[in-house]
């Protein structure tokens, strides 16, 4: 394999993004979110999210974090969703792929790894990427998996396949993710 097994651990896992607790990551010194959009914030069909996740979203704002927007999906679905929130974004990112967190990190005003936080739906993607660069990230399941692009459905099958693998020697963390994906 590619990668270490321990990329694809995921700091913590949560049903949806409305369970996490925003304020206990801030008291434990995270300041920046590296956000997914699609399938962690609204499924691929939908562009404007509800007044409920605006609300959200405001929340985190205001509790002190900023929030970086990382997704691979265009600059078209990206851009409008980020300045909803004023807030930065990375498109077309290419996770796991370095480049893309690298692009996220100079839109930061140099915190410490430790200070950002990645949250987003996909343990190929999301979790390894960030985990690759120094980051911990927060898997959610995902919002709604029919309308899924072929390469994300590829990457469903893989990331089943290494939830299977962290069983042997990461029965904590293999019993954590599969809940997730049992609720
Ligand atoms: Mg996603």
């Amino acid at each position: 394999m590619f990668f270490k097994i321990k990329h694809f651990i995921p700091y913590d896992c949560y049903k949806t993004v409305f369970d996490i607790d925003y304020n206990k990551l801030y008291e434990d010194g995270k300041r920046i979110i590296l956000m997914d959009i699609d399938n962690t914030l609204i499924p691929y069909d939908v562009s404007e999210p509800s007044e409920e996740l605006k609300k959200l979203i405001n929340e985190i704002i205001n509790i002190g974090f900023r929030i970086i927007f990382i997704s691979n999906n265009h600059k078209r679905r990206v851009k409008p969703f980020a300045d909803l929130f004023d807030s930065p974004y990375v498109y077309s990112a290419w996770k796991p792929l370095k480049k893309g967190y690298r692009k996220a990190l100079k839109l930061t005003k140099h915190e410490h790894l430790d200070e950002i936080i990645a949250i987003g739906d996909q343990v190929m993607t999301d979790v390894l990427g960030a985990n690759k660069v120094g980051i911990k990230c927060i898997l959610v399941k995902p919002l709604k998996i029919v309308n899924e692009k072929w390469y994300t459905k590829l990457n469903r099958r893989i990331e089943n396949r290494i939830i299977r693998k962290l069983k042997k020697n990461h029965y904590e963390e293999y019993l954590k993710i599969k809940e997730l994906k049992d609720l």
